[in-house]
């Protein structure tokens, strides 16, 4: 890391302090598999990435006991020891993890500008962003009370632990359409449980949910509570709310799955990088690269369609690598 001349630096119109401020050639954002992955090619590139944590030390991975499709480990794995391990793995090549937030940007200079927790400010050369994206829940207390015990908002990640059972998937999109049937191939029943009398899912993913004999759609229900001893057992629907039909029922279910959406974390990004109109950054096909050039995106904060850990630390390599032949090219 080297520092500034002593001087102050005019950005956005606002004077810095230049004791606040630092310069690297690469800075990652986020702590997931993405961002770990990108620090431990970023380093063993000599680049010297400096990695801000964000509040979720490790990203998502930390909130999930088992891993069992990360290639490398047979028997499986924690979440929380693989980002461990991939923490220690990026350390070892000398990459500078530090916690911290980016609270705002200023992509608009040839040098980059990020500010970490509305105090700190980074001048990079380049920028990996590997935020990452969070799923939606309905809000519902026992949501949280049954995190990990039932409640998933992934089938692809958690279905193979329900083979054979009987689970339900919310949501009415092309998702959970899609959890829905993937879910079909491994569980016995699978219950849908959709908000309207229609499904927003394209007409070829429809007709695919309602063509799958274990699947049963609950139209126009609601989960209003999950129940369970040492984990989901069943849920409370209501069904028709708010008309004369209104109807409390329970369904027994061993697994939860939500399949509303995901946000992903570009908010922060969003005055300079280009998204989606859900928020996903936008990367040209084939590489890592944003709108921007010298900004990259890599894992779930740019990936509608796979979000697993091994895309994201493949993406974080790619990014890591694109970041290098930029910084190799810039005078
Ligand atoms: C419960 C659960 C179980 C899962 N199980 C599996 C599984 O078995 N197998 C699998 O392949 N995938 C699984 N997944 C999906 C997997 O976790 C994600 O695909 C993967 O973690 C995405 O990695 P990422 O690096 O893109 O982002 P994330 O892991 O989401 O990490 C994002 C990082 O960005 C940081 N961040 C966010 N905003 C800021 C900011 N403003 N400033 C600084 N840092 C910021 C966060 O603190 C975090 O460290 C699971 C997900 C969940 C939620």
């Amino acid at each position: 890391m080297e520092f500034f001349k002593p001087m102050e630096i005019k950005y956005d119109s606002k004077q810095v302090n230049i004791e606040n401020i630092e310069k690297t050639r690469c800075l990652i954002i986020g702590s997931g598999p993405a961002g770990y992955t990108a620090a431990i090619y970023a380093s063993r590139a000599n680049l010297k990435p400096v990695l801000y944590t964000g509040l979720q030390m490790g990203g998502q991975l930390t909130t999930t006991t088992e891993v069992e499709n990360y290639p490398g480990y047979p028997d499986g794995i924690t979440g929380p020891q693989m980002m461990e391990d991939l923490k220690k793995q990026a350390e070892r090549f000398g990459a500078d993890i530090r916690f911290g937030i980016a609270t705002s940007v200023d992509f608009s200079h040839k040098t980059h500008k990020v500010t970490i927790d509305d105090d700190k400010v980074i001048l990079a050369d380049a920028v990996i962003i590997a935020t990452g994206a969070t799923a939606k829940y309905l809000g519902i207390e026992s949501e949280v009370k049954y995190a990990g015990m039932g409640v998933s908002a992934c089938a692809t990640c958690d279905g193979f632990f329900y083979r054979g059972k009987d689970v339900a998937v919310v949501g009415g999109g092309d998702t959970a359409a899609e959890e829905a049937t993937y879910l079909a191939g491994l569980c016995r029943k699978v219950y849908l449980i959709v908000r309207r009398d229609v499904l927003r899912a394209s007409k070829a993913m429809q007709h695919k949910v309602l063509n799958t004999p274990n699947v049963e759609i609950l139209w126009e229900h609601q989960t209003i509570d999950l129940f369970g001893d040492d984990g989901v057992e069943g849920a409370t629907l209501i069904k028709k709310s708010g008309t004369p039909e209104e109807e409390v029922i329970k369904i027994k279910i061993d697994g939860f799955f939500l399949a509303i959406g995901h946000s992903p974390n570009s908010d922060v990004f969003k005055k300079f990088i280009e998204t989606d109109e859900v928020g996903y950054i936008k990367t040209i096909p084939g590489t890592t690269k944003t709108n921007v050039p010298g900004d990259f995106a890599a894992g779930d904060v740019q990936d509608p369609h796979y979000r697993q850990a091994v895309t994201a630390a493949g993406t974080g390599c790619m990014a890591a690598i694109d970041a290098e032949r930029y910084l190799s090219e810039l005078k």
